[in-house]
């Protein structure tokens, strides 16, 4: 019950739903779910809207846990940044990522440009940098396909170790985008402070379109803005052929969410990219 308390908590398969016990197993076996392989990493498709061509994938890391069942980042990333677990298994899903670009090749697909998130714990580390530069060159993976994707808080954060890890990520030709854009505290002025390659605004204001006038109007200006700072734009979350509509309508080119495709796992996607598109 409640009262036992964290240490003392006795998880059965019908007791995981208890909010504290799933939480000490998760805390607990992430070690060993990571030298079981338990993680597994799903990929979304980001598409040119106006010909469904895939341009680019998401990676997302999945955990499939023996008694929790699929357990979803948002549950389990804030426990793996608070642990600094998430530098480890950060590092595992470069390489498995790695491993994948190798497969698509292998079976005659094009070279995708892959995108993967990074937490300002990641950036805290002081090799950061190096570490996937290291792997990089291990796997013999092509800097020039890869994306970090970034959320504001961590380009607040640490920047000015943020800023030259950026730089040198920049410099052997990795693309950082800003994620969930607009939904951050800070103010736009860091686009003056960080070299920006994309900006991916947030589902939530693609999922208000048009239904709520202010984010159909954030969207729209968002879009222009990209285009005239000549960043490249995402818009996420796209979940209706209406919300699509718009978008092209404000002439915004790329974009990603359930209308194309839910993040799927490595067999599916490849199916999905020798198809060409994403319908
Ligand atoms: P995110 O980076 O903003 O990823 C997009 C999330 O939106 C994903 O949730 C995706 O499944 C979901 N999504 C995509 N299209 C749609 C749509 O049309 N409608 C709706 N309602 N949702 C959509 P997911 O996979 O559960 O990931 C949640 C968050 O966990 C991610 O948000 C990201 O912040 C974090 N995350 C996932 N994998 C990693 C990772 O490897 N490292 C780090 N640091 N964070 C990760
Ligand atoms: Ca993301
Ligand atoms: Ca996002
Ligand atoms: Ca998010």
């Amino acid at each position: 019950g409640k009262t036992a308390g964290k240490k003392r908590c006795q998880c059965y398969s019908a007791d995981v739903d208890h909010k504290n016990c799933r939480e000490f197993l998760l805390r607990s076996d992430m070690q060993k779910a990571l030298a079981e392989g338990q993680f597994v990493v799903h990929y979304q498709p980001m598409v040119n809207l106006h010909t469904n061509e895939v341009l680019a994938v998401e990676a997302l890391l999945r955990w499939e846990h023996p008694i929790c069942g699929m357990v979803s980042p948002a549950e389990f990333i804030p426990i793996m940044e608070e642990t600094g677990f998430i530098v480890d298994v950060g590092k595992w899903l470069v390489e498995e990522v790695c491993r994948c670009h190798r497969q698509w090749k292998k079976e005659g697909l094009p070279p995708l440009k892959v995108s993967i998130n990074c937490s300002s714990v990641q950036f805290a580390e002081e090799s950061f940098v190096e570490s996937i530069q290291a792997i990089l060159h291990k796997m013999g993976f092509d800097p020039r396909h890869l994306i970090i994707e970034i959320t504001e808080s961590v380009l607040i954060e640490n920047a000015k170790k943020v800023i030259s890890d950026l730089q040198k990520l920049q410099e052997i030709g990795i693309m950082v985008a800003v994620d969930d854009f607009g939904t951050g505290f800070s103010s736009l002025s860091y686009l003056l402070t960080f070299n920006i390659d994309i900006i991916k605004i947030d589902g939530s204001f693609i999922q208000n379109i048009p239904t709520n006038k202010t984010s159909t109007i954030i969207t729209h200006s968002v879009v222009n803005l990209a285009r005239e700072l000549n960043i490249k734009l995402v818009a996420e979350g796209i979940e209706s052929l209406e919300q699509l509509s718009y978008l092209k309508r404000f002439k915004c080119h790329t974009g990603q969410g359930y209308l194309y495709s839910k993040p799927i796992p490595q067999h599916k996607l490849i199916e999905v990219i020798a198809n060409k598109k994403c319908e």
